[in-house]
């Protein structure tokens, strides 16, 4: 679902700001909060004012991924891959947007992954409870990431509808694929969004369980089709 430029984000405000230590190093967090947009957070490392292109990574909550480690998915595995491509890169930001399960929210992705199951796709099983198979709006995030001033970015997704939607919302794209290996539980989950919903995924040397220190890599879309 895309958004024109002068809609949704019309409503969204930043709200606060303040200085986040973690274990990955030290960002400056941006809390924005829209009516009917949800509460989203920006966390910006370095000056991001100092690239051309700013590493950027737009990540869909995933409490199940992101905070439990879940392996149904690869959201855990994406984020902190994507926030070692942004420490490392020495500037960047983090998107940390408020759409859960692709937008049907935490009860509802549960809901999901009971109907997968009994034997849905992820896709199916979304269409079954009544809900498009993704529902989220990145024009809140083209929003933000202008009000940081980033224009020109290096978008960390396999997922060329988000770059598309951002370039659709007058943000410069370049899109740079997140390797992560497939494991026991998240193998089919990755070829239905390969083959249903246009994720381009690299392919990786791992095995399950999946995810050691040599399996990550950051290959660009030049790597890919050489
Ligand atoms: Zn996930």
């Amino acid at each position: 679902m895309s958004t024109a430029p002068d809609e949704t984000p019309r409503t969204l405000e930043r709200v606060g700001e303040a200085q986040l230590p973690t274990k990955h190093g030290l960002f400056t967090i941006f809390a924005y909060i829209g009516e009917g947009v949800g509460e989203h957070v920006a966390l910006v490392f370095g000056d991001p004012h100092s690239r051309r292109k700013v590493p950027v990574r737009m990540h869909s909550s995933c409490v199940t991924g992101d905070v439990f480690g879940s392996l149904r998915c690869d959201c855990g595995q994406q984020l902190e891959l994507a926030i070692q491509h942004v420490t490392s890169s020495g500037a960047g930001a983090i998107l940390y947007l408020d759409q859960e399960g692709r937008g049907i929210g935490l009860a509802n992705k549960i809901r999901a992954y009971q109907c997968q199951d009994t034997g849905f796709d992820t896709v199916d099983a979304n269409t079954t409870l009544g809900f498009e198979a993704d529902q989220r709006d990145y024009a809140p995030a083209a929003w933000i990431l202008r009000d940081l001033g980033i224009t020109d970015v290096e978008l960390l997704t396999n997922n060329p509808h988000k770059a598309d939607s951002l370039r659709e919302n007058g943000i410069t794209v370049e899109r740079v694929p997140l390797a992560v290996a497939p494991n026991l539980y998240n193998r089919r989950y990755l070829e239905t969004k390969a083959r249903r919903l246009g994720h381009q995924l690299p392919t990786t040397n791992g095995h399950d369980p999946a995810w050691s220190q040599q399996q990550r890599s950051f290959p660009t879309d030049e790597h890919l089709h050489a």
